[in-house]
């Protein structure tokens, strides 16, 4: 690895030679301990001839989505990616990794406490102090890197001790936590007498409006959101949602209920944490988030075209949607709910693809028995006058709700999985999703709910297959409504009230033929029963079985959506 030994020759001086068993170490995590501590003396001294540095943003979400304006929203990620960029560029052979907020840089010791600064005065100036950074550096050695005997990293009373370059990182991440936790949050009191910010209204208004706009007049936004809006203006084709909404509206005119709702897409890599524990060198941590990184941002791009193909009746058809990469393994957007849907369905497909696409990773990945990169998935969708900070804030909660069916279970690499929500206008702002849910959801019979969120990736594809079945077969949404008669008492009682919906002449011809067309003879009561009733992971008190009618029910009217698009595109 490069940083590792041009940091090593650096110190050692010109006409030393560092004996390569001290780079291989430092790389690769490999050697015999105690000879490349005699060997690190014999060149080095006694201390460590490195400075391992962290650096890690803070608050990046409150960052990015403090603002409800498109522009300064794009114009947040853009700032940080930029960041990530720039440090990469500036420190090109002493970086192990650096993207999504974070990263990781070797060099030579007594260098560390000036990059740290470096990169914290890097932040402070791009962002005007709107964004920080914590960073941290350790003074290392050679053989600090390598990992003691294998019996060692056995598990001891439950805890499994690590050592070599997992301890040496754990060690830097502690140092980083504490000083986070140390840390207040920013504080910057608005005089009385001076306008606030209608960007994030936390600071002071010191800049002119940067749009002629009705209501925008003297200054009206804080330096911080200047300057975001300034780095996104060009990314996005509109100053607010609304306007972004209404470009939409123009140009494809039939999209009927909903048009004006957005999705609020959140997507996270499953386990990863659990993988990076797992890697024994330098080496191997670089490849990973590099591989990592480069595999999210082509979900985005995928997305993009998604998009473009979607929306072709729009010039510039991405300028008309938000992307947003936070960490190096997860990926946001803020685009037309129709849209969201359709990323969401695509994303497990897309990463497959793409994990497949990097030279080494398949194998690097079945070596650390994780059969492939899959997903957590949160999705809102909303009238976009919901505020962003709320969505954003909602969406994880989801995403952590998806990730959580498969938590402790017997899947050594989990499914990618979706948990979804529509709010109504008359939709309350929740601060617990469980106990909305459970209000919303429950039926007098325990174990059997009116959901069957959060899903999979195959039957969150079977479920918009089995929707999009029911409008060819001219289904209406009443129709589907009136299935759930029964629903809100028991199993047994839904079951009866649908069958008879269901056989009922004139009315259940429709039903008849959709579950015909998708295989399921409707006489057939068993069939029926697991066509609409799905078990469900079971929770702490037994069994759980739920139907699916009323989450498919919600995505209805974006499938409609989705078919003027494609239709309109052609
Ligand atoms: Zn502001």
């Amino acid at each position: 690895m490069l940083a590792a030994r041009a940091a090593l020759e650096q110190v050692a001086g010109r006409g030393t030679v560092v004996p390569p068993e001290l780079t291989a170490a430092v790389a690769d995590g490999c050697g015999d301990r105690e000879a490349v501590e005699a060997a690190t003396r014999r060149v080095f001294g006694a201390r460590g001839p490195l400075d391992l540095v962290l650096f890690d943003t803070d608050r990046i979400a409150e960052y990015v989505y403090e603002s409800s304006l498109p522009p300064v929203i794009a114009g947040a990620s853009a700032i940080l990616r930029g960041l990530n960029g720039e440090i990469a560029r500036r420190y090109q052979s002493q970086t192990i990794f650096s993207g999504g907020g974070e990263g990781l840089l070797l060099v030579e010791r007594g260098r560390g406490a000036g990059i740290c600064q470096e990169i914290e005065e890097l932040y402070w100036t791009r962002t005007d102090g709107a964004l920080g950074v914590t960073t941290h550096f350790l003074e290392v050695a050679p053989q600090d890197f390598i990992a003691k005997d294998a019996q060692e990293e056995e598990a001891r009373e439950g805890v499994r001790l690590v050592s070599g370059t997992q301890a040496v990182l754990a060690r830097l991440r502690d140092c980083i936590r504490r000083k986070k936790d140390e840390e207040l949050p920013p504080f910057s009191p608005v005089q009385g007498s001076l306008p606030r910010c209608l960007s994030c209204r936390d600071r002071a208004a010191t800049h002119p409006t940067p749009v002629a706009r009705e209501g925008w007049a003297g200054h009206v936004l804080c330096s911080p959101c200047h300057r975001r809006w300034s780095a996104g203006k060009e990314e996005i084709a509109g100053v607010s949602f609304d306007e972004l909404i209404e470009r939409l509206q123009e140009h494809y005119p039939k999209l009927g209920a909903k048009s004006a709702y957005t999705g609020f897409l959140y997507a996270d890599g499953n386990s990863m944490g659990a993988l990076f524990g797992r890697l024994a060198s330098l080496a191997e941590i670089g490849f990973l988030s590099q591989a990592v990184s480069h595999v999210f941002e082509q979900l985005a791009e995928r997305a993009r075209r998604e998009a473009g193909e979607q929306l072709g009746r729009i010039e510039h058809p991405r300028r008309l949607f938000l992307s947003y990469l936070g960490g190096g393994d997860e990926a946001i957007w803020i685009v037309p709910g129709a849209l969201a849907v359709r990323i969401a369905q695509e994303l497990p497909g897309w990463l497959s693809q793409e994990v497949q696409a990097i030279p080494g990773l398949p194998e690097f990945l079945r070596l650390r028995e994780v059969a492939d990169l899959t997903l957590g998935i949160g999705l809102v969708l909303c009238s976009h006058s919901y505020p962003v900070r709320y969505q954003y804030a909602l969406a994880k909660e989801l995403q952590k709700n998806a990730k959580q069916m498969f938590y402790g279970g017997a899947h050594p690499t989990p499914p990618s999985s979706i948990d979804f929500e529509l709010l109504t206008d008359s939709s309350p702002l929740v601060d617990d999703l469980r106990d909305a849910r459970e209000l919303a959801y429950q039926t007098e019979e325990k174990g059997f709910l009116r959901t069957c969120r959060p899903f999979d990736q195959d039957r969150f594809d079977q479920l918009l297959k089995r929707m999009q079945r029911a409008r060819e077969k001219s289904v209406a949404t009443s129709q589907l409504h009136a299935l759930l008669a029964g629903a809100g008492e028991s199993r047994r009682l839904f079951l009866n009230a649908l069958r008879y919906q269901i056989a009922r002449p004139p009315a259940g011809k429709r039903y008849q033929e959709w579950l015909c067309s998708l295989g399921t003879p409707w006489v057939d009561a068993r069939r029926v029963e697991s066509f609409f009733v799905q078990e469900l992971p079971p929770d702490g008190e037994g069994p759980r079985a739920g139907t699916w009618i009323a989450d498919g029910v919600q995505l209805l009217a974006f499938l409609n959506q989705l078919g003027q698009l494609g239709k309109e595109a052609r």
